[in-house]
């Protein structure tokens, strides 16, 4: 029963993340107008409309009203939230807690990168829990994570193939997790990436977002790493 507490928990969350992130992107408040709506027709939404992953399917994945597509994010990173939080949480705990503020913070930071390519970086101190929760042993101490640290911001400034925001996340890795974890997280990104988008055609605005890959990856090593 807990469990499904947890996973209805982290549904909720990220359902919260992500409308925050997209009204947030629009100069809009968080928390008004209270009652969601399309994007696209302006209609209030029924409260039923609202219910994570549910809300989606109802409606068969378009508007009611006018029938535009919604966007398929939502849903799915709800559904991811909710399975982490199944997966990783066991009781009330101060674990649990942490935990869910670490997922909460992925979701709202890939919400951003999605919609409007860029980050808040106050969102990543959302992620400091991390350190506490699911640090690692990494071998060679600090030398791997400078040395890592100083290849991804030769990415940023020379290749330009990586973003400031990218490199914020990963540095708040670097000192939350180690420089293991971390690089695991970013191959797994990368992989992600190549698949996520190998058949789609080039970018108008010259960049792929990469922290929704990030954010993912960044589940599946807590999942790896999950003590219980
Ligand atoms: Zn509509």
């Amino acid at each position: 029963m807990l469990k499904l507490y947890f996973f209805l928990l982290g549904t909720i969350l990220a359902s919260f993340a992500g409308l925050a992130a997209f009204r947030l992107g629009t100069g809009q408040s968080p928390w008004s107008p209270g009652r969601s709506y399309c994007d696209h027709c302006q209609q209030r939404l029924a409260p039923w409309q609202l219910i994570p992953i549910c809300g989606y399917l109802l409606q068969g994945g378009r508007c009611r009203y006018c029938q535009t597509p919604l966007p398929i994010f939502y849903p799915l990173s709800e559904l991811l939230t909710g399975g982490a939080a199944l997966v990783l949480c066991h009781t009330l705990s101060l674990y649990s807690a942490g935990t869910l503020l670490v997922l909460t913070s992925l979701v709202f930071l890939a919400s951003t990168d999605h919609f409007y390519q860029f980050i808040y970086p106050a969102a990543l101190i959302g992620l400091f829990p991390l350190g506490l929760l699911f640090r690692a042993a990494c071998p060679g101490g600090w030398w791997p994570a400078l040395v890592l640290f100083a290849i991804l911001l030769l990415f940023v400034l020379l290749f330009r193939s990586l973003g400031w925001g990218d490199l914020e996340f990963l540095t708040v890795l670097l000192l939350a997790l180690g420089w293991y974890p971390t690089a695991l997280v970013l191959l797994t990104a990368c992989l992600l990436t190549i698949i996520v988008n190998f058949h789609a055609p080039p970018p108008r605005h010259g960049r792929v977002p990469f922290m929704p890959e990030l954010a993912f990856a960044t589940g599946i090593i807590m999942l790896v790493m999950s003590p219980a």
